[in-house]
């Protein structure tokens, strides 16, 4: 079964890299009807191109997975049910012939540590957190004399969840490449608009599609691009432990593909007059967006980010503000959505201390630098007049 696409630009910056079906059938078979047992024969010998089971393959699947792997100039890639069991999947695969041991960027979403810590940890993979903004601490780690002392995975994220901090990619992955690491990104805040992990050096991309690539906040998803290298490994490994994405999930991650470099660079440039504003105001301590000339990792950010967008997630902390008081300003917005997610249309906010980072031990939130009075937006396609509007009117 062939599918429809056709080539189209990622925006007007890429070269037209993304193919973006024009009319996407749904198969919702869980397998196919054989009627000819030398052809199945051949189907699972893989001497033939063909269906039989879609925990194996699914034209739907096929379909997302090749318009992702040419979003990113990957090799190859899998759609995973939900953002983590891709992590999860993308680990396993990297650390299968690797040592068990994961040198992980110390401030990064709290369910990526909560996996490592109790989902990997149980079965003897154990993570050291570092800061992947400083080169001379990740060389250090990676510098084992051991073998058994020897990482098998840098995990990071490309803009970091809440804090907006941006790793320095060609440079890690050159440490990763001369130690026999593999460097792995979550690439979910950034997305392939704004930076291509693999292009500067990554092994393995990870998404939630559930964020800017579905961008309608009504599907969950993950995805895996990575090299030559890893991607045997991914995808036999998902043969057997099934993590794939339904096909009508595909379908809709599809569908919001169509308009994603539209809505990311309209949320990048709102969210940059967002950032601006929120500098301005007496209520707010400190705003995080990579933007920022005084952004610690700027020298890094105007290398790995020339076309001047910055992602759509912005975070600040209200001055002064304990839980209570942070509740409020809260609670007194109207438009802004007050909601677990982002990368949706709709500008959206979440406080990370009872929310992602919920479970992050106190220590761990205090050395990643994250404060009570922290709030983090997902800035939507809104007017900008509007989303300032309302949160001018919370924060007085
Ligand atoms: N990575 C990042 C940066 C996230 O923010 C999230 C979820 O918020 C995930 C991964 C997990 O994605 P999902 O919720 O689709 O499992």
């Amino acid at each position: 079964m062939k599918i429809q696409t056709k080539a189209v630009h990622a925006g007007d910056r890429k070269p037209a890299q993304s193919q973006i079906p024009v009319s996407t059938p749904v198969h919702f078979a869980a397998s196919w009807i054989c009627s000819d047992q030398a052809e199945q024969d051949r189907i699972f010998g893989a001497e033939e191109k063909g269906f039989a089971y879609s925990r194996y393959a699914n034209p739907t699947n096929e379909a997302l997975e090749a318009q992702i792997t040419a979003l990113e100039n990957g090799h190859g890639s899998l759609a995973c049910a939900s953002g983590m069991v891709a992590l999860q999947h993308a680990l396993t695969a990297a650390l299968i012939d690797r040592p068990k041991r994961v040198l992980c960027a110390r401030d990064i979403y709290g369910a990526t540590i909560k996996l490592l810590m109790d989902v990997m940890g149980p079965f003897g993979v154990e993570t050291t957190f570092v800061d992947t903004n400083d080169l001379a601490a990740v060389a250090q780690n990676l510098a084992a004399e051991k073998a058994a002392d020897k990482f098998g995975v840098l995990l990071m994220e490309t803009i970091s969840n809440p804090l907006l901090r941006v790793g320095d990619i060609p440079a890690l992955a050159q440490l990763c490449r001369a130690h026999g690491a593999a460097l792995m990104v979550d690439n979910t805040f950034a997305s392939p608009l704004l930076v291509r992990p693999l292009e500067l050096g990554a092994h393995i991309v990870v998404h939630s599609s559930t964020k800017y690539l579905g961008g309608h906040g009504d599907t969950m998803g993950g995805l895996i691009v990575s090299d030559e290298q890893h991607f045997e490994t991914i995808r036999r490994l998902s043969r057997i432990a099934g993590p794939i994405l339904g096909p009508m999930e595909c379908f809709l991650t599809m569908r919001g593909i169509k308009t994603f470099p539209l809505r990311m660079e309209r949320q990048c440039r709102n969210a940059q007059g967002f950032a601006a504003w929120l500098r301005q105001q007496p209520g707010v301590e400190r705003v995080f967006y990579p933007d920022d000339p005084q952004h610690p990792d700027a020298a890094v950010i105007a290398r790995m980010m020339p076309d001047g967008l910055y992602g759509g997630m912005v975070s600040f902390e209200l001055k002064g503000a304990a839980k209570a008081e942070v509740f409020s300003f809260l609670d007194r917005l109207q438009m802004v959505v007050k909601a677990t997610s982002l990368g949706d249309v709709h500008t959206m906010v979440l406080h990370p201390w009872i929310a992602s980072h919920r479970d992050v031990p106190p220590k761990q939130k205090e050395r990643m630098g994250l404060r009570e009075n922290l709030v983090r937006f997902s800035v939507g396609i809104e007017a900008l007049d509007d989303i300032i509007a309302d949160v001018q009117q919370a924060l007085a």
